[in-house]
């Protein structure tokens, strides 16, 4: 399973893991609430996942421009 790491903020890359065996669990997705995971994860129709986190430099725009953080991810 492919899991696409990609910022939500400028929808960058961040990161990509190719596994067979990971889990949600794994993944601490098993700790959001039903309505983070559908903002946070999306299925693609191959099978892999989306996680649409913060980027470290968006993180910093936010944290620079604290009126930006109402469309900002829970993850945070
Ligand atoms: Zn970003």
């Amino acid at each position: 399973m492919e899991i696409r790491y990609v910022c939500r903020h400028c929808q960058s890359v961040m990161g990509v893991l190719n596994s067979t065996s990971v889990s949600e669990v794994q993944l601490g997705f098993h700790s959001l609430t039903l309505e983070e995971r559908q903002d946070i994860i999306a299925y693609n129709l191959e099978g892999g996942m989306t996680v649409k986190l913060t980027c470290e430099f968006c993180r910093e725009a936010l944290t620079a421009n604290p009126e930006l953080s109402l469309i900002s991810s829970p993850l945070q």
